[in-house]
Formats: structure tokens, C-alpha cells, sequence
């Protein structure tokens, strides 16, 4: 199988990504080897090109990208039960590598020793080979594409951040950024029952796309409009009510602060958008009314839970796909993410297999 060649997306350094052939890995115990198919490409894949860190995780060496990803079982490892070649599989990029005290308490994603794809040092899954742990492969119904596959990892974000927000039934939700993952909020909070979704941001596209997938109200902001300001406007949509509860999808600053300023006393406001290490929160209005702040680290059991929803279609998430591009044209792919144009660009890696 040697003589195969494995095409991967490889960033070398900070703004030097290339193509690369490598060879094909061999499955070990419980892992799987995938011929990947679609990969959505993250805005922290982009980060990691744009400034070869995000935080703490530098690239210190190459690093294959990509943790958005679904593809076919090729070969299976030692022990491997639940899988064998053929199965189309959607892939959860992180495992934990030890049952440790946070795999214990059921989060998984919190676990210092887990693997995640795409960050350094652990390599993606934008190649047409890869090797995954079994168990963290999820068969794909017939029903789903690969692409909706792929999907599920921003869609994994934005259940586990509705689940930390407590959406329910008949709860008002405002969502801060209509970029993947803000959208990807609002079809979770509608699915979960949410009565009122509001959300927010710079681009007006952004926000057209959000009316079509359901917001009740859109808010365009600018570099001028205040976070008081902004809280006010929501709070005016729902006629003197306020949310229930808050998700700030950007990571600015200015949002952080107006989602505080617009969350009803005694409500939550989940922090699911990354950028500066610190920022300046309105701390009093936390305290005297009770706001619960909730971060977001990617997701545990989410998988099947977004399987099932999918095959349902209690949740769509096909319209979120704008661009394709073949693997070969990986930074091309990656130079339309960068210029923000579109929301989710997908790359397919198997020519062999032209389904979506
Ligand atoms: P994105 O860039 O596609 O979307 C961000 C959106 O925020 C854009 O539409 C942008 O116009 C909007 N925005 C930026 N500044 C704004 C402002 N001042 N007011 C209103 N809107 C503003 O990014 P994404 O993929 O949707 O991810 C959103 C955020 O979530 C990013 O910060 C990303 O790093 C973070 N993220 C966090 C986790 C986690 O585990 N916590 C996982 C995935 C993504
Ligand atoms: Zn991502």
C-alpha cells in the first residue's frame, strides 16, 4: 500500500502552507484507517496559518490541518468490532489518550491528555488517508452525506454550548456572531425549542443567511454601536423582556460586554468566541444580577446525538456549505476563508467518490 500516494494539507510554519505527499499510515489497535472525503475548513485552521498559534499551541513543526472531517473506512486496526471497510464514517477529531478524572466525570474535552486533531503537535485529517481511533468514528446513515458529516463538528460546538446555556423549551436565546458557529447556535436553540432567537453582527449577508435559517430578530452592528446600546435594542425587540440566555459566538470584546448588558438577571451567558486572552466586562453587572458566565471547550458526546438529529431533519445544516474546492486547490480553499467570503468551505479530498 506503500506505493499510494497520501495527499495532505500541511502547514510548514506562520503563512507557509503547502501540499504534501505522505506516506500511508498503518492502523494500530483500535484505530481505523480513512479514505477522508470532505473537510470543512475552521477559522482556527485559517488562525493557525495566519500566526502559527493559537495561545499556548504553537507550531513548532509541520502540521497537517483540518479537524472537520468524514470519509470511508479502508482498513480496520487490531480489535477493531464496530467498523469495517466501506462504512462511511463522521469523525470526532478529539479523543481523550488516558481515563482520567475528567473522562471520569463524563468531560472528555476537558482532559489535559486529549488528542485533538489540528493542534499542535497532534496532525488534522485534511489528507486522503488518515488513521483515527475507531471509536470516535460514527457510521454514517445513508441518509447523510459525507458533507453533513463533516458538519457535525461546528454543529458539535453549538450543541454542547446550548446544552451549557440550558436552551429549552420556550426559552429566548440571543446569539452574538453569525459567522459557522453563531448559525450553528441558532439551528441548535431552535431544534431544542427556543422561542425567540435574536443575533447580531457586522455583516448583513451574515445576518440574511440567520433570517432564513429562522432568527426572529437580526441586529447589524457596527464599529459604533455601544454594548449598552446593542443590550437595549434586544431588550426593545422583545418588548421590555431580555433573554434568557446569551452566546457570544465572535470572541470581540464589545460583544462579550453586550451580551452581559442584554441577559436577564439570574441568566446565562455562554463564551464560546475565542481572541484575546482577557477583556474588560461590565464585572458589577455580573454580580448584582446574578448573571451565570459558562465557558464552551469544543464538545463531549455529541456524535450521535447530532446524527440523530440530522437524519430527522430536525436540524438542516446542508445550506451552510458555499464553496468546494478538490484538494489540490487546499490554499485557495483557504485564501476564500481568509477573505470571509461564503460561510463554510469545504475541501473534498476523494476524487474517486463524487457524492457530496
Ligand atoms: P466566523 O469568523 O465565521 O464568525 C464570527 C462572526 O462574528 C462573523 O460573522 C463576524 O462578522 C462576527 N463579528 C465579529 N466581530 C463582531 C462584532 N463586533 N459585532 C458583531 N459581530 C461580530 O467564526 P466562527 O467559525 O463562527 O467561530 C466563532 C468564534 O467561536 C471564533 O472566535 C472561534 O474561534 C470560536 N470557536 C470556539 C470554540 C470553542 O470550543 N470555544 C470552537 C469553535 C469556534
Ligand atoms: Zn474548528
Amino acid at each position: 500500500m506503500t506505493q499510494r500516494e497520501n495527499l495532505s494539507v500541511v502547514l510548514y510554519e506562520k503563512k507557509k502552507l503547502g501540499l504534501e505527499k505522505r506516506p500511508i499510515p498503518e492502523p494500530g489497535p483500535d484505530e481505523v484507517l480513512l479514505k477522508i472525503h470532505s473537510v470543512g475548513i475552521c477559522g482556527s485552521d485559517v488562525h493557525f496559518w495566519q500566526n502559527g498559534a493559537i495561545g499556548s499551541y504553537v507550531v513548532k513543526k509541520p502540521l497537517v490541518l483540518g479537524h472537520e472531517a468524514s470519509g470511508t473506512v479502508f482498513k480496520v486496526g487490531p480489535g477493531v468490532q464496530h467498523l469495517k471497510p466501506g462504512d462511511r464514517v463522521a469523525i470526532e477529531p478529539g479523543f481523550p489518550r488516558e481515563n482520567d478524572e475528567y473522562c471520569r466525570a463524563g468531560h472528555y474535552n476537558l482532559s489535559p491528555a486529549i488528542f485533538f486533531a489540528a493542534t499542535p503537535p497532534d496532525d488534522g485529517l485534511l489528507s486522503q488517508y488518515s488513521v483515527h481511533k475507531a471509536n470516535y468514528c460514527y457510521k454514517l446513515p445513508e441518509s447523510l452525506s459525507f458533507e453533513e458529516g463533516a458538519l457535525i463538528e461546528p454543529l458539535s460546538v453549538a450543541i454542547h454550548s446550548c446544552r451549557r446555556g440550558g436552551v429549552t423549551f420556550g426559552s429566548k436565546v440571543f446569539i452574538l456572531g453569525a459567522g459557522t458557529i453563531g448559525l450553528m447556535n441558532l439551528l441548535v436553540s431552535k431544534a431544542m425549542g427556543a422561542s425567540q432567537i435574536l443575533i447580531c453582527d457586522l455583516s448583513q449577508n451574515r445576518l440574511q443567511n440567520a433570517k432564513e435559517m429562522g432568527a426572529t430578530f437580526t441586529f447589524l452592528t457596527d464599529k459604533n454601536t455601544s454594548a449598552e446600546e446593542l443590550g437595549q435594542k434586544v431588550k426593545d425587540a422583545l418588548g421590555g423582556a431580555m433573554p434568557d440566555i446569551s452566546i457570544e459566538c465572535t470572541g470581540a470584546e464589545l460583544c462579550i460586554q453586550a451580551g452581559i448588558h442584554a441577559t436577564k438577571p439570574g441568566g446565562i451567558f455562554v463564551l464560546v468566541g475565542l481572541d484575546k486572552p482577557s477583556a474588560n466586562i461590565p464585572i458589577l453587572k455580573v454580580v448584582v444580577q446574578e448573571i451565570d458566565i459558562r465557558g464552551v471547550f469544543r464538545y463531549c458526546n455529541t456524535w450521535p446525538v447530532a446524527i440523530d438529529m440530522l437524519v430527522s431533519k430536525r436540524i438542516d445544516v446542508k445550506s451552510l456549505v458555499t464553496h468546494r474546492f478538490p484538494l489540490e486547490e487546499a490554499v485557495k480553499a483557504f485564501e476564500t476563508v481568509k477573505e470571509g467570503k461564503g460561510i463554510k468551505v469545504i475541501l473534498k479530498c476523494d476524487s474517486s467518490n463524487q457524492n457530496p
